[in-house]
């Protein structure tokens, strides 16, 4: 029998990789579908990254590698957290993963009993909920809005922890929003946790390089909580690798153990060719991470500029990552021939259907009154789907 197990059941598919599936599908059929679907970089990985993987291949960096990493690309990691966050870590405290993706979920497989509770700001990252899910915890959503710059209050926070709190996890920079936590407001949030021993703060920082306002603040920069944070991150976002799959945490000591523990059992250790890829990366520093940056701001800019003038479409301003989530409950009812709008999956489906133009309802993110936008793409793509956009939205009565 054709029976899938429950746990499987419970879970969504991911809704960021099923609309990118989508446009694909629909490309392939030779429909002209712009896809602002997807959260990744449109440039390449650039050359000296490139050579790294394949002189590792000539170095015959080709058996199994140790389970959390290379020795020399955990030292790399250390040393970024020096040199870029000023955070010590030693190199037992580092654990490689196949993605950043694969870090969190090995996180939450390794600390969280069934009917742990887990505090989830939302707007949150797609897959968040559904990995608290996968490793039988229960996902607390904190609901925050626009006119708050989607951010958690510490208020919010601390009325959200009960005995059963075992952690809580957010990006910043922020995975739908595009917004960040300044160093205030992480110190507030700081100074709830250190009142509750038991909590681990999973620090998302995937997209740390593309910030347009500064320095970047990581929560394990306060020494009264450090002991409990896992700090999250990759070599995805910030140096143009999605494809290679390499994410890292620095973490408590015991906490890279029980991942390593985990990941012998799963996957072993990352890809070898990867990893010495990454740690070429790493070892560059962050300045090529600069030039795509200043060009995201560009976009950001344009985007921004442009949905100003979409009646309907209330906006902030993110501050970094490539996204845009406008609010979008104004077309909610509206119809155009066989569409009615119920909310912005519905909306994501006419503006694939009618405009060509692919992105995400805000539901998948724990808000379904807004509608993600990528602007991880060139300038003349971007400018033409949001004319698509703009006319397919003008229909609707
Ligand atoms: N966290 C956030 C907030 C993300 O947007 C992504 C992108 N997929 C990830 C984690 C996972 O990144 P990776 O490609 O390293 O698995
Ligand atoms: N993080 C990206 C996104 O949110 C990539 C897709 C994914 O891994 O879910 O679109």
């Amino acid at each position: 029998m054709e029976k899938v197990s429950d746990r499987l059941n419970k879970m969504a598919v991911s809704a960021t990789l099923a609309m990118a599936q989508k446009s694909r599908d629909l490309q392939a059929q030779g429909v002209d579908i712009i896809n602002l679907s997807i959260g990744e970089p449109d440039f390449d990985t650039p050359e000296h990254i490139k050579e790294a993987a394949k002189k590792a291949i000539d170095d015959n960096f080709t058996h199994y590698p140790p389970v959390p990493g290379y020795d020399s690309l955990r030292k790399a990691i250390v040393n970024k957290f020096k040199r870029e966050n000023n955070l010590d870590y030693s190199v037992d405290q580092i654990v490689v993963s196949t993605g950043a993706k694969h870090s969190i979920i090995n996180v939450f497989l390794s600390i969280l009993n069934p009917g742990d509770e887990v505090i989830v700001p939302a707007p949150y990252w797609v897959s968040y909920v559904d990995m608290v899910g996968l490793a039988e915890g229960i996902p607390v959503v904190i609901k925050c809005d626009i006119n708050s710059d989607f951010k958690m209050t510490a208020t919010q926070l601390e009325s959200a922890i009960t005995t059963k709190t075992r952690a809580i996890i957010f990006s910043s920079p922020s995975n739908p929003t595009g917004n960040l936590y300044s160093k205030e407001e992480l110190k507030n949030l700081a100074s709830v946790i250190s009142k509750h021993p038991n909590i681990i703060v999973l620090s998302d920082e995937i997209y740390e390089h593309i910030n347009f306002v500064g320095k970047h603040e990581s929560i394990a920069q306060f020494s009264e909580i450090k002991d409990r944070v896992v700090v999250v991150n990759g070599v995805s976002k910030g140096y143009a690798m999605t494809g290679w799959r390499i994410g890292y945490i620095g973490a408590p000591a015991w906490i890279a153990k029980a991942v390593t523990k985990l990941q012998g059992q799963f996957t072993s250790g990352a890809c070898t060719i990867a990893q010495k890829a990454a740690e070429a990366a790493l070892n560059a520093g962050s300045e090529q991470c600069k030039e795509m940056t200043a060009i995201f701001k560009k976009r950001r800019d344009i985007v921004l500029n442009f949905m100003k003038d979409i009646p309907g479409f209330k906006t902030n301003l993110p501050e970094g990552a490539f996204y845009v989530f406008p609010e979008v409950s104004y077309f909610f009812d509206k119809k155009y021939e066989n569409y009615t709008i119920k909310d912005s999956n519905d909306l994501a489906l006419y503006l694939l259907d009618k405009g060509h133009v692919a992105t995400v309802g805000g539901t998948a993110f724990g808000s379904p009154e807004c509608l993600r936008f990528s602007y991880a793409t060139s300038e003349e793509l971007m400018l033409e789907a949001l004319n698509r956009i703009k006319n397919a939205l003008a229909l609707l009565k």
